[in-house]
């Protein structure tokens, strides 16, 4: 049997200091078979995950508690946006709940970091994805300074303490950094100004955020760290290549449905009574 793709990928709860630069983001861990057929498995997985994704739905509309949370992290084009549109995509829209952070409002930053991301939670049985999450506030928060260090200081624990009270309410958090190349951004940022159609995504801000590369990778290589739990562990995902992010993000998806081993629910029917009254009612409309 393979291995699990998210073995691979996850980062050991205190295992101690992380280094992104030991993890090539061209690697395709667990996957050798090129673009091809690592799109082929994406439909694939496509169509387990649809029917899982439907099993949680159910057990949600019968009472269960549990829900899945996909926090996904990673710099500007590192593919967030794709990856959920392609693996998102193969689901039910109407069971997930997407939703993209970006800077705070007023009223966001009235109240404590975490009140927006509480918000915003999936309820029971759905499947929610954030785009961007409360990782941002120990990211671009420290890199720029926008809080006091003692402030952001505190937000690991916070943060890991908040995980884990979600835990016990049953949400399972699928965390997911894409690592992308500062080569492989300029490529993809050249490539939006060459198309006329991407330059309304195209926020001329993210070149200087380019000079922070470093402060980034140090802030993400901090949160893999102290906030990967037993209970909400991080996963790197390579990001260079798109169909292999794509690939990696539906099979740590899966994984993860699999791991809550979900169950049709059985009401109590009375399934023998309810053919029989059916069958009166076909008469009586046919009378
Ligand atoms: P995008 O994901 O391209 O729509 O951009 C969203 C922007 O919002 C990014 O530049 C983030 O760094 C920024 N952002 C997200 N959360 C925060 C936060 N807590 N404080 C400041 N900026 C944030
Ligand atoms: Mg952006």
């Amino acid at each position: 049997m393979a291995r699990p793709v998210g073995d691979l990928l996850r980062v050991r709860p205190g295992s101690g200091p992380v280094s992104l630069v030991d993890v090539d983001p061209r690697s395709t861990p667990g996957h050798d078979g090129g673009k091809t057929a690592a799109r082929e498995a994406v439909a694939e997985v496509g169509e387990r995950l649809a029917e899982l994704q439907k099993q949680l739905y159910a057990e949600g509309r019968t009472g269960g508690h549990r829900r899945l949370l996909v926090v996904l992290q990673g710099m500007d084009t590192s593919g967030k946006g794709g990856a959920i549109k392609h693996v998102a995509g193969l689901m039910n829209p109407a069971g997930l709940r997407i939703h993209g952070f970006g800077k705070p409002t007023e009223q966001e930053l009235s109240h404590d970091f975490l009140w927006r991301f509480d918000r915003d939670l999936p309820a029971p049985g759905y499947l929610g994805m954030f785009d961007r999450s409360h990782y941002e506030d120990v990211l671009v928060v420290r890199v720029h300074d926008l809080v006091p260090p003692q402030e952001w200081q505190t937000r690991y624990d916070r943060i890991n303490a908040w995980e884990c009270e979600l835990a016990e309410q049953g949400v399972t958090m699928l965390k997911v950094m894409l690592h992308l190349s500062p080569g492989e951004q300029r490529e993809r940022l050249l490539a939006r100004l060459d198309d006329p159609t991407k330059h309304w995504k195209f926020n001329p801000g993210d070149v200087d955020e380019r000079r922070h590369w470093h402060a980034y990778s140090s802030a993400y290589e901090t949160v893999l760290e102290r906030c990967s739990t037993d209970v909400a562990p991080w996963h790197v995902l390579p990001a260079d290549r798109k169909w292999y992010r794509s690939w990696g993000l539906a099979h740590l998806l899966l994984e993860t449905l699999c791991g809550l081993d979900l169950q049709w629910p059985r009401p109590e029917l009375d399934v023998e009574a309810l053919r029989a009254a059916l069958a009166d009612r076909a008469e009586g409309d046919a009378a």
